[in-house]
């Protein structure tokens, strides 16, 4: 049966602007989630990134709460980041342009008697990290005496970051009568004792890890026989400007990143950022701001650096390698479509990187479709220590498919047999003939 928000219950002020942020139908999660938090049962909800987890917590709570009501908190949201403040402070925000519910969104790092002021006029729901909570309620500018309704969001992600003392203080201070809500990407022991320590009983809510991601990705592939071959295609794509307005750019490593920037920056219209894991927290806000706004056009970034990144608008994601987690290709390209625009996440794989493409496309239970490289783009001939090292990379997973396996690769020249290069050839054969031809032409 497929489920409507207006089937789950919503109130009408909520549903009203649903359609025009792009929420359609409910994700998995929030069909599946809604209806027992509406039942006022404490829920772990578990479901990948991206699947809308937020809106499956926000949006029966917003029908309990109906209207602004009072000047204390009935809700509280726990996350652990500043990042995620803010952005479930900006999700509050786009689901409520017809309601009078009012919130704030606090987090450590800057002074409390700014967020003091925040609060004060009163609000119906507080997201909030744990410290920053804690600092507001003892000095006394907060109560916590209305408090419904506690939500913990990322709780994996809580528990990593060592929050569970402050949790513990946290719940010593609210009032015992309330519903519990936790939410996590994945359910590990530890994530099943924190809620059994803080939600006594629960139901749990589950989407399969594979869930699709909430919004419309476009997902496509390049096979690129090499490093060089991706840089002249991504070079050649971010030509394109109507439509490539807003891209992010993905690398596995930093100094991976790095080799990209110094490239694409040369060669690139308009403004285009690195960001670094190593450079401070506020030249990374910095970056990540600056993106936001549309004042940055390209932004290359690790994995790790781009945590916590949500930017609407995001018209691309290009992949430049293989994520070397299997689960960040699905963080990554979560990254574009957000609040139902369409976007297009484009993945350069090279030969040794396609064993990894298998397992990426087992995970989210699709093939992905394969894009034929531009003509315009020079394929160049992989290098000798490229070759190699592809080469030995495709043995070592033949090995890993097959323990008996004898190895193919020798210490020994060997260029990549038709075989392997597989599709490659072909295009490199085009190629070659392409450019005698211009050339003859010249
Ligand atoms: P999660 O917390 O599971 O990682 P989010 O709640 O941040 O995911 O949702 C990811 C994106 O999907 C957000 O941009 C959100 O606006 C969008 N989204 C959520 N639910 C829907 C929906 N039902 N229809 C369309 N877009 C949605
Ligand atoms: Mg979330």
């Amino acid at each position: 049966m497929k489920k409507t928000f207006e089937s789950l219950k919503i109130s009408k002020s909520i549903l009203k602007g649903l359609g025009e942020i792009g929420f359609i139908k409910p994700s998995p999660i929030q069909s599946k989630a809604i209806p027992v938090i509406s039942s006022g049962a404490n829920v772990v909800g578990i479901a990948q990134t991206g699947t809308g987890k937020t809106a499956a917590y926000l949006l029966p709570l917003f029908t309990k709460l109906v209207k602004a009501e009072g000047v204390d908190p009935r809700v509280v949201v726990l996350v652990p980041t500043r990042e995620l403040s803010m952005q479930v402070g900006e999700d509050i925000e786009e689901l409520t342009p017809y309601s009078d519910i009012r919130y704030a969104a606090v987090f450590g790092g800057i002074g409390w008697t700014k967020h003091a002021a925040l609060i004060e006029p009163g609000i119906d729901i507080l997201v909030a990290t744990p410290g920053r909570l804690w600092d507001l309620h003892k000095t006394g500018y907060l109560s916590l005496k209305k408090v419904k309704y506690l939500v913990i969001d990322e709780a994996d992600r809580m528990l990593d970051m060592g929050f569970m003392p402050q949790l513990r203080q946290i719940f010593e201070i609210l009032p015992a009568k309330r519903q519990n809500l936790l939410f996590s990407a994945t359910f590990s022991e530890k994530v099943e004792g924190m809620a059994q320590e803080f939600l006594d009983h629960f139901e749990r809510v589950e989407v399969s890890k594979s869930a699709t991601p909430a919004r419309l990705v476009k997902q496509r592939l390049y096979k690129v026989p090499n490093y060089r071959t991706k840089l002249n295609l991504v070079r050649h794509l971010l030509e394109n400007e109507e439509q490539f307005t807003r891209v992010i750019l993905f690398a596995k490593t930093k100094e991976h990143a790095e080799g990209i920037f110094k490239v694409v920056k040369r060669k690139t219209e308009g403004e285009v950022r690195i960001l670094h894991s190593n450079k401070g927290q506020s030249s990374r806000i910095n970056a990540i701001k600056a993106f936001k706004d549309g004042e940055v056009r390209v932004l290359i970034s690790t994995d790790v650096s781009a945590r916590g990144l949500d930017a609407s608008q995001v018209s691309h994601v290009i992949n430049f390698d293989i994520p070397p987690r299997y689960e960040d290709y699905v963080h990554r390209i979560g990254r574009t479509a957000r609040a139902g625009n369409k976007g297009v996440a484009l993945t350069l794989v090279d030969p040794s990187e396609e064993w990894h493409l298998e397992k990426i496309e087992k995970l989210i239970r699709m093939e992905i479709p394969v894009n034929d490289i531009p003509e315009e783009v020079e394929i160049i001939p992989t290098e000798f220590d490229e070759n190699q090292k592809q080469l030995r990379e495709i043995d070592r997973q033949k090995k890993i498919d097959n323990p008996d396996y004898q190895g193919a690769f020798h210490e020994k020249k060997r260029k990549l047999s038709a075989k392997d290069m597989g599709k490659y050839t072909d295009k490199f054969k085009r190629t070659k003939k392409r450019q005698k031809r211009s050339k003859r032409r010249k």
